[in-house]
């Protein structure tokens, strides 16, 4: 049992890499082998998410071989079915109500499966433009793309497609499949999922940052759709580059002979006050010269930059405009013959690259000066003198501030000014949980903003986040922001002590003293790169998984069932029964029996002792 499926999959990865029009069958025998599901369980089990009851009530707690076999009967007869994604309704920022679906846990275990093997045949020719929930991508690589590859930019389109997840036609997307997948069956349980409403209410945005979240399986059904729309966006760059050298602005000629030409005279002026004045003349111009527009965008040079995460994407084009205006109307023309999608103009903003702003994954995007170069002084016709910058073009990335104040307005942690407010709901935690999740919410946004280039604003977040902490502390001890700084430090320092007064645990507000700039700080992780190190995960994935281990409590070897700490405990709940046990073990999940899971649950089992484990090694590995 085991690694031939994974090696299955590998050769998969493989022929599909060699002919990118493989056609694939006999893929639904993936969901016969319990080598897949152990993979899936290992791959969702420490996701907290998962410990949320799905629409049938049911959490992850109790998965077993047992539930394996199940699972495998219902796909042999093409029973299974999906249960329908529990609609959640998520408060949006405008006040309106975003719907979000969640999967029963044994859904989400189906859903993996499916997704492994699309990535296996997909990801290998997915393009290297397309960067959302991939392995070894992210927005920061994106991000990265725009910060290496961008400069020579002064037109950035802004794609903005009309309802992207509720939008996609299932009919279209099953035929792009079919393309590459002979397995009706397989293809089967696709559509059940598709009609189970997993790809409409897939999508959630981070809250704060506004960067898009996928649940399991539509992330990569989405990244199949839109596959034909990168391979149409490359195909009009290779069409549309032209020329092998940029064309000289005919100013910047002018104005560089006229520096050459002072310069030589100068150089010829035996009277000291004329050459003076030459020379001040040359060096005028040959400031102006620098300023002057390097490139003539006639359309005789045109370079085009693409990228894409899920439906968020940019195109850079080094041209003239009326070029931009032509290929925003091309990708609204693939997007409403070929995918059936609309191409929102109104938000399609065509920006200029200089002096407009695009929006890009919650970050704002300019081709600009970064503020580090090099000042000069002119004067101007009639005498007037001025600084003007003379630094080369370079891409500029900003953490947009207000936007971030006013999402953190909305979450109660300061009002629209960004004075600090009490976080209410929080007041009733400890003061260590407290200092905890306000520290999480800054360490997540400047580690998002690692690479902006105004970072020192970032100050502004983490003084709001700060202070917004003290005064939740303050509130909850009926006290003042003053004295919860006196007492706890000026970074919130919080002690917790145990019946002897001994400090057991200290905690502080995750300061960064120093936001200094840091434009190539991109979290980039290749760990996960395709190809062996995917295999290799899933072999180590597969070995690890104890869901055919014996229970570790009595050495029983039949019904062996896991069991989950519930991840989310009640706020204010401190930790007993048998939760305390797993702390002890410092394990989130064991393998039992199921007569000791019973147990357990009805807490004949709370302050066990872990000499009285059987196996304690089982329940440590
Ligand atoms: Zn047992
Ligand atoms: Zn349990």
């Amino acid at each position: 049992m085991g690694i031939k499926d994974i090696q299955r999959l590998e050769k998969i990865r493989e022929l599909n890499s060699e002919n990118p029009n493989w056609v694939n069958h006999d893929l639904y025998r993936f969901l016969f082998k319990d080598t897949m599901y152990a993979i899936a369980y290992e791959t969702l089990k420490s996701n907290a998410g998962n410990m949320t009851a799905g629409s049938d009530g049911s959490t992850i707690d109790g998965f077993s071989a047992g539930s394996i076999t199940k699972l495998i009967n219902s796909m042999k007869d093409e029973s299974f079915q999906f249960a329908p994604a529990r609609r959640v309704e998520i408060p949006k920022a405008n006040g309106k109500k975003r719907q979000l679906g969640i999967a029963p846990p044994r859904d989400k275990i189906v859903q993996e499966i499916i997704k492994i093997i699309l990535e296996a045949i997909y990801e290998p020719t997915f393009s290297d433009k397309s960067h959302g929930f991939r392995s070894g991508r992210g927005c920061h690589t994106a991000l990265k793309a725009f910060r290496l590859n961008w400069s020579g930019v002064n037109w950035i389109i802004e794609g903005d497609i009309k309802g992207f997840f509720d939008n996609i036609s299932h009919n279209i997307l099953i035929e792009k499949l079919r393309e590459r997948i002979a397995d009706e069956r397989f293809l089967n349980l696709i559509r059940k999922a598709l009609n189970a409403g997993y790809l409409e209410y897939g999508r959630l945005k981070n809250t704060i940052i506004g960067t898009p979240q996928g649940s399991v399986v539509s992330p990569i059904l989405a990244n199949i759709y839109l596959d034909g729309f990168d391979k149409f966006v490359e195909n009009v760059i290779s069409e549309t580059e032209v020329g092998t050298i940029k064309k000289i602005h005919p100013e910047k000629n002018r104005l560089s002979r006229k520096y050459l030409k002072l310069h030589k005279k100068a150089a010829a002026t035996e009277d000291l006050v004329e050459k003076a004045g030459l020379t001040a003349q040359a060096a005028i111009a040959k400031k102006e010269s620098a300023l002057a527009p390097m490139i003539l965008n006639d359309g005789s040079y045109v370079r085009m930059k693409y990228i894409r995460y899920a439906d968020d994407w940019i195109i850079g084009i080094n041209g003239p405009r009326v070029l931009a205006e032509d290929i925003r109307q091309k990708c609204a023309d693939y997007l409403s013959d070929v995918l059936d999608l609309e191409l929102s103009f109104e938000k399609t903003h065509i920006r200029h690259a200089k002096t407009e702003t695009a929006k890009f994954l919650g970050t704002d995007l300019r081709i600009g000066n970064t503020g580090e170069g090099k000042k000069a002084n002119f004067t101007s016709k009639n005498g007037i003198k001025y600084q003007k910058s003379v630094t080369g073009w370079t891409p500029y990335m900003k953490a947009p501030i207000g936007n971030l104040v006013r999402n953190l307005a909305n979450k109660g942690f300061c009002d629209l000014d960004g004075n600090p407010l009490s976080k209410a709901s929080w007041s009733l935690l400890d003061d260590i949980q407290i200092v905890d999740l306000f520290g999480s919410i800054w360490r997540g946004l400047h580690n998002y903003y690692s690479f902006v280039d105004n970072r020192s604003n970032m100050n502004r977040i983490q003084f709001i986040l700060l202070h917004s902490a003290a005064k939740t502390l303050a509130d909850k001890h009926r006290s003042s922001v003053r004295k919860m700084f006196k007492k706890h430090g000026k970074w919130l320092e919080i002690k917790v002590y145990n019946s002897e007064s001994k400090v057991i645990r200290t905690l502080n507000f995750p300061y960064e003293k120093s936001l200094n700039r840091n434009p190539k700080d991109f979290k980039v992780n290749n760990d996960l790169a395709n190809g062996g190190g995917k295999m290799n995960f899933y072999i180590r994935l597969r070995t690890r998984s104890k869901l055919f281990s014996p229970c570790c409590i009595c050495g029983e070897t039949e019904n062996i069932e896991m069991h989950h700490v519930k991840h989310i405990r009640k706020i204010g709940e401190k930790v007993k029964g048998f939760t305390l046990v797993m702390a002890r073990l410092n394990r989130k999940q064991i393998p039992v029996c199921r007569e000791c899971h019973n147990k357990i649950h009805s807490g004949k089992y709370d302050g066990l002792k872990l000499n009285q484990f059987i196996l304690p090694n089982v329940a440590r590995a």
